[in-house]
């Protein structure tokens, strides 16, 4: 059966690292972004020199009528969903919470809890066995969403409303994998530790990752394609009995 994956913010970091690995397993992959179209074209141009199928595809996912255009563009190009990566997220400036915006909290939930959703919505119409009006009569597939090893620890001093959008995911995942899990869909988590992307530059620490390494059982950050590792296993047959799990991926912190 043909595997269709989507990617959010396929096009850079971890989520890009996902896609190139997923395209070498012979998904055909939909790989989203938000601003960067280079990045996504870079991608999508790699998995078709490596001899795959890929479609870059514009859409924030924080914004209900993109994500729904978005999913028609892949019905049409790519068919029916079979698996999805939740990967789209943002960090934000080191803040403690008191000194927070409302708009702040708006775009870190809007973004890193109701983009998961809004995407997962979606996927299980398509994947979902049930049939009936809103499903499609689908033949099954899997949800991985990004979390944060920040969702265990609290982010505090740092980012306490990105670990709570975090825990969000979590527990998302865990009820989403329990409601659907008779319907052919798993849906798991992986909590990446301090992962050396760029997502630090956007939050105004370029050099976080390597700061932290001391704080790291490990003793280093991961790189993109340590996480997209356990992601494409979680999305693979050889994960056929996990569902509702959060896989922690951190270097022992
Ligand atoms: P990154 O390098 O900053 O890349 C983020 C990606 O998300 C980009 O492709 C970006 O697209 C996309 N994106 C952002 N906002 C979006 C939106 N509204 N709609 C669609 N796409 C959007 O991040 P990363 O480090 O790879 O992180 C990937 C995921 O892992 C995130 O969920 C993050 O929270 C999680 N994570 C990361 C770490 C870490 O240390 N790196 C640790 C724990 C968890 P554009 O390029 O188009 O802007």
């Amino acid at each position: 059966m043909k595997q269709v994956l989507l990617v959010t913010g396929g096009g850079r970091g971890i989520g890009a690292a996902t896609a190139l690995l997923a395209g070498q397993r012979g998904y055909a992959v939909a790989v989203n972004y938000a601003a960067d179209a280079a990045s996504a074209s870079s991608v999508v141009e790699r998995i078709r020199a490596g001899g795959g199928q890929a479609l870059a595809v514009q859409a924030d996912v924080s914004e209900e009528a993109q994500v729904l255009a978005m999913y028609a563009r892949i019905d049409q190009e790519l068919g029916p969903l079979t698996a999805l990566v939740n990967n789209a997220g943002v960090v934000d400036s080191t803040q403690r919470v008191d000194e927070q915006s409302l708009a702040r909290w708006q775009r870190m939930f809007a973004i890193n809890v109701f983009g998961t959703l809004l995407c997962s919505r979606e996927a299980v119409k398509r994947m979902s066995t049930k049939h009936g009006d809103t499903y499609g009569g689908g033949k099954g597939g899997v949800i991985v969403n990004l979390s944060s090893v920040a969702a265990r620890l609290g982010g505090a001093g740092q980012y306490v409303d990105y670990a709570a959008a975090k825990g969000a995911v979590d527990v998302f995942t865990l009820g989403l994998a329990r409601e659907v899990a008779t319907e052919g869909i798993r849906v798991n988590a992986v909590r990446p530790g301090v992962i050396d992307t760029d997502i630090h530059a956007s939050g105004g620490q370029p050099d976080r990752a390597q700061r932290m390494a001391s704080a790291i059982p490990m003793q280093r950050p991961g790189t993109a394609s340590e996480i997209a590792q356990a992601i494409v296993w979680l999305l693979s047959h050889e994960a056929s009995y996990a569902t509702g799990a959060v896989l922690d991926v951190s270097g022992g912190r």
